[in-house]
């Protein structure tokens, strides 16, 4: 019997890289390799990376610089980074001397088996057309599943370096979908979430998202909960928000960015809406889906934002009362449009202004959780609550976290429970 290789991965940044992760566990255990979870039994150190903010990037490079002193115990023991940082800064890692054997970009997954056995320091080329066909990913998780159904991004918002590292959009055909979903429900997942960074432009031959969400329900009525993130607001269709309020699968909840409530820095972030299009949506949206949850992510400080610029976000924070908002300060990434704007917003200032933001959504949350206090939700027990044994935690339909009394046999179970309490991250409830 051949003797496995181990490996060892740890993931950085958003769910898209978690499920890229699982994508490769998938690709190495058929091949020579089986995945350990303790970093020290570990021939190959993996790091599956994210370039969204440098934060993240300096953390995977002290994270090598942690690890790299096991190459005097373990002679042969590689260190790889995968991913977006990979595609970034690949070359640049490998000859700066920090330990690095090896950088993957992320349409070359495929080949990891080979690059591994034939000691190649870089592959980094795009395959605008790679979407892993016939790779099914090996789900991590127990009781959610991450499927991906389409890859990369046209849309070069003059901050994001996702489409300059992740290459342009390709959609994942509706085979592979579907066993990854069938291979999910056989794991007795049943909260099941569609990606892509922009899923509403999901096209394979003649099949469009709305389409795509249409042939899911129909071919698995055991899945109790339909998601998808993230939906670019230029893109979300009548025909999807007419799909959400007739499916009866799809959660009333909907990730959807604004960044910004100025149109002037929407425009300069290349957002191809006006606040005035959000605004529209997001009445449409909650028109036809009276309870849905709205949730979003926002930049503070993009170049040249003024202080007034900056209370219209603000405002429109108020006005539309987001269940939740992922605050970000903006973070340069070189390469992209918006770096090489001169007017940018000083650090401090930055910080100021995201802090602002984030307090004042943590008002709006509170008022939005403590308003649900007496009703019922249903809640997919997920585990138990971090705070104490004898409670367990999941989340409702509309993406809240939810705490209530409950044992080891109520986790993987769906539960009716009324909220009792609520913070501004979750609901209390029995
Ligand atoms: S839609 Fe914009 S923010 Fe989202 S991944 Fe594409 S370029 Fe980045």
């Amino acid at each position: 019997m051949k003797i496995k290789q181990n490996y060892y991965i740890e993931t950085y940044g958003c769910q898209m890289n978690v499920s890229d992760s699982e994508l490769i566990i998938s690709v190495l255990d058929n091949d020579d390799y089986e995945k350990v979870e303790s970093i020290d039994n570990a021939d190959i150190i993996l790091f599956n990376t994210c370039s969204v903010r440098e934060h993240a990037e300096q953390r995977v490079l002290g994270r090598v610089s942690n690890e790299r002193h096991r190459k005097i115990q373990k002679p042969g023991l590689k260190i790889g980074i995968l991913g977006c940082m990979a595609q970034r800064l690949g070359e640049r890692l490998i000859n700066e001397d920090l330990g690095i054997d090896f950088a993957i970009g992320v349409d070359q997954y495929h080949a990891l088996p080979q690059i591994l056995k034939e000691d190649c320091g870089a592959e980094l080329n795009f395959d605008f057309n790679q979407v892993y066909e016939g790779i099914i990913p090996k789900h991590q998780g127990e009781h959610c599943a991450f499927i991906t159904i389409m890859r990369g991004c046209n849309n070069f918002c003059s901050y994001c370096i996702v489409p300059h590292v992740r290459g342009r959009e390709r959609s994942r055909p509706y085979s592979d979908i579907k066993k990854d979903i069938e291979d999910a429900l056989k794991s007795n997942m049943l909260d099941i979430t569609l990606l892509g960074q922009n899923v509403n432009s999901y096209l394979f031959e003649d099949k469009a998202f709305p389409t795509l969400l249409k042939q899911i329900e129909k071919d698995f009525p055991d899945i109790e909960r339909l998601r998808f993130i993230t939906s670019h607001p230029k893109d979300l269709s009548d025909e999807l928000i007419e799909v959400m309020a007739e499916s009866s699968m799809l959660c009333n909840h909907i990730h959807l960015p604004m960044q910004s409530g100025n149109n002037e820095v929407l425009s300069r972030m290349s957002r191809s809406y006006s606040f005035d299009d959000y605004m529209l949506i997001v009445n449409k949206l909650r028109k036809a889906v009276p309870d849905i949850a709205l949730t979003t992510d926002l930049i503070a400080g993009f170049p040249g934002e003024s202080e007034a610029q900056f209370k219209d976000t603000l405002q429109a924070m108020s006005d539309i009362c987001f269940d939740y908002a992922f605050c970000f300060k903006y973070s340069p990434r070189e390469g992209t449009e918006a770096a090489s704007y001169e007017n940018q917003v000083k650090e401090p200032e930055r910080l100021r202004r995201l802090q602002e933001m984030i307090e004042l959504q943590r008002k709006i949350t509170l008022d939005k959780y403590k308003a649900m206090i007496g009703k019922e939700v249903e809640v997919y027990v997920e585990g138990f609550s971090k705070k104490s044994k004898k409670k367990v935690s999941g989340k409702s339909r509309d993406f809240k976290i939810c705490v209530l009394t409950g044992s080891a046999s109520d986790i993987g179970s769906i539960m009716r429970a009324k909220v009792i309490d609520a913070t501004a991250g979750t609901l209390i409830c029995e």
